[in-house]
């Protein structure tokens, strides 16, 4: 399919062309026609798949054809303001043969510019709930004219307490409208959201839910939770990790990381919300334009991040949430290029790890750095049998974070009843661009767990594989899909 069959406006087509997108992703392909048709919508898909031209394109060619129509006419409702601001550099690109003008609000910044833009009745309006909802509190919006609500990444909004701010807002707009919910993941509560605001929507659902872009080689590395900034600082010494987006859990975290790797004369930024909003912009757009190699940010702050040719997203801390992890990841490999996720877990991290290999279907491989032995991990309580096992292995702990790293295999399948046992016993293909660098020790689940120097197993305690068993070949190595599952892991999320 090609965008010229979707019926889009010439102008907007001829943007589209400019921007060098050959063909619809498949959100757009599924998503465009059914909103020029007018209907509602719900979609489903993941961060990176083009979901905002998806929505973008149509309303702006059903705005062309409305020439004489005054006010505002399109509201697009986003979790935060780096969403906010990428819409609206999107809403421009795409719709800039058109002037039709349009206006972002969101806090942070001066608010005067914004009422200006809201009494103005600016076309297009994109905003965070909080800003938005005051401002109109203040008599300062009129949306009487409003025909296109769109609630972008709704899922993020409910989960940052946006519920009764966006309940607010729609209640004060015309119930003549067309809306448009887009989320990466359907719940329970996304449904609520769709049958309220919405009307008899079409749903567009593009992947799994819950299934981190297909695109990202993802690894897993076990550490000591002490040892991360050492094992971050030499991952970095690979130049193939050129544009690096970390997340921390905490903006102190983030702090202390962007200290360290500037010490170690290594260009980074950070983007948190202790951050003013003129220094999010600048760290946002030195690491677009190459200024620094590392930006180092918390969740809500990364929130959207649309930047191409990220090499590798890193998790120095684990999310808590699948749906974290999920957005968090989709900031590399967007839009069908390949990225790499590295993901450092610690014995705390077991819980989590767990849910997301059970949301996901897999079980991603394991990369153990040399010199940083997750046997190091032992004093973050693992049995007393087990410590007695590893004290032979204290000698290798302690061995300098020189050379290259192992891998181990990726299945922790272990004892899978289902078949899986024959994994080809090849070694995983390291899902790093440096693959020499690292020594695979093959799949978990051969061979007796006495043998070999990893005997003791993983630290991180895998999910059980009962009820569908692993893929052939060994190619599971940065967790591909699996195409056999069964059972338990093939419901939806
Ligand atoms: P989004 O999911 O809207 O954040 O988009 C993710 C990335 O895909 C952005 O960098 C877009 O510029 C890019 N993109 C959107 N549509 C297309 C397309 N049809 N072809 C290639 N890239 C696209």
């Amino acid at each position: 399919m090609s965008f010229s069959t979707l019926g889009l406006a010439p102008g907007i087509q001829q943007a589209v062309q400019e921007t060098g997108y050959t063909d619809p992703t498949p959100i757009q392909a599924a998503a465009i026609p059914p909103i020029l048709a007018g209907r509602d919508l719900t979609g489903i898909a993941q961060t990176g798949t083009g979901k905002t031209a998806a929505f973008t394109l149509p309303i702006l060619t059903r705005m062309v054809s409305e020439p004489a129509a005054r006010g505002t006419r399109t509201l697009v409702l986003a979790p935060t303001r780096e969403l906010a601001a990428q819409i609206i550099e999107n809403v421009r690109e795409y719709g800039k043969h058109l002037g039709i003008r349009s206006a972002a609000i969101f806090g942070g910044v001066g608010e005067k510019p914004q009422i200006d833009a809201l009494r103005s009745g600016t076309p297009i309006i994109v905003a965070c709930p909080g800003r938005l909802l005051d401002l109109m509190n203040r008599g300062c919006a009129d949306f009487s004219n409003l025909k296109y609500l769109v609630l972008d990444e709704a899922d993020r909004m409910l989960d940052m307490g946006f519920l009764p701010d966006i309940r607010r807002i729609v209640a004060k707009l015309p119930r003549e409208r067309q809306t448009l919910l887009f989320s990466a993941t359907l719940s329970r509560e996304i449904e609520t959201l769709s049958r309220d605001f919405l009307r008899d929507p079409e749903t567009v659902e593009i992947g799994k839910r819950s299934n981190p872009a297909a695109t990202v080689q993802q690894v897993f590395c076990e550490v000591q939770k002490a040892r991360k900034p050492a094992l971050l600082s030499r991952l970095l010494e690979d130049p193939a990790m050129s544009m690096v987006l970390v997340f921390t859990r905490t903006k102190h975290g983030a702090d202390r990381i962007v200290r360290q790797l500037e010490r170690e004369g290594i260009r980074t930024a950070a983007l948190h919300a202790n951050r003013s909003q003129n220094q999010r912009q600048r760290a946002l757009a030195d690491f677009k334009n190459g200024a620094v190699r590392v930006l180092v940010a918390t969740d809500i702050a990364a929130r959207g991040i649309d930047v191409d040719g990220i090499s590798h997203v890193v998790n120095l801390d684990f999310p808590p949430q699948v749906e974290d992890y999920v957005h968090r990841i989709g900031r590399t490999g967007r839009a069908e290029a390949a990225g790499h996720a590295i993901s450092f877990i610690t014995g705390e991290d077991r819980d989590a790890v767990r849910a997301l290999e059970r949301a996901t279907g897999k079980v991603m491989p394991r990369m153990l750095p040399e010199g940083f032995d997750p046997g190091d991990t032992r004093e973050e309580g693992p049995p007393p049998a087990q410590r007695q096992q590893r004290g032979g292995r204290s000698g290798q702990a302690s061995r300098p974070p020189r050379g290259g790293y192992d891998q181990r295999g990726s299945q922790g399948g272990r004892g899978g009843s289902g078949g899986g046992g024959g994994r080809s016993g090849q070694p995983s293909r390291a899902p790093s661009p440096r693959n020499e660098g690292y020594r695979s020790e093959g799949p978990r689940n051969e061979g007796p767990r006495s043998e070999g120097p990893r005997s003791e197993g993983p630290r991180t305690e895998m999910p059980r594989s009962e009820g569908f068993r692993s893929s052939e070949g060994g190619g599971s190595g940065a967790g591909e899909e699996r195409p056999t599952l069964r059972g338990r892991r093939s419901r939806r999320f």
